[in-house]
């Protein structure tokens, strides 16, 4: 597995260990800049780049990374929300470590 970059702001965020929720090697922070009432970021703890680097999970990690998000919006008490990944910088991603935007509550930024 590659070595991660030194200078990955997400490794430092999850190596600094303040983290809303923390399981099965995922963690789970508030966005510094939230475009919602509520905006979490869920990131791997271990560095991916980005979404299209996915094949890097094993199916069982997948899984886990999928229900890691789905319990972080329920942990932060929502039950409506949105959940979105930013690929490449056309599609917007500005850090590359993967990461899970989970947006909810008033502000919610829509798509239409
Ligand atoms: P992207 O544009 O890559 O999809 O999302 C990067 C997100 O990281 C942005 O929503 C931005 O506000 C957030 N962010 C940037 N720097 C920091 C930081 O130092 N701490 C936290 N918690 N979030 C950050
Ligand atoms: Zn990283």
């Amino acid at each position: 597995m590659p070595l991660p970059p030194d200078d990955c702001l997400f490794c430092r965020i999850v190596a600094a260990g303040d983290h809303v929720h923390a399981a099965d090697g995922f963690v789970a922070v508030r966005d510094i800049a939230p475009a919602a009432d509520t905006h979490l970021l869920v990131l791997p703890e271990r560095h991916v780049d980005t979404f299209r680097d996915v094949a890097a999970f094993s199916d069982e990690e997948a899984g886990r990374m999928l229900r890691f998000i789905a319990e972080t919006a329920a942990r932060a008490g929502l039950t409506d929300y949105r959940v979105v990944v930013n690929v490449g910088p056309g599609g917007g991603q500005t850090v590359f470590h993967l990461h899970w935007h989970v947006l909810g509550g008033a502000r919610l930024p829509g798509f239409h």
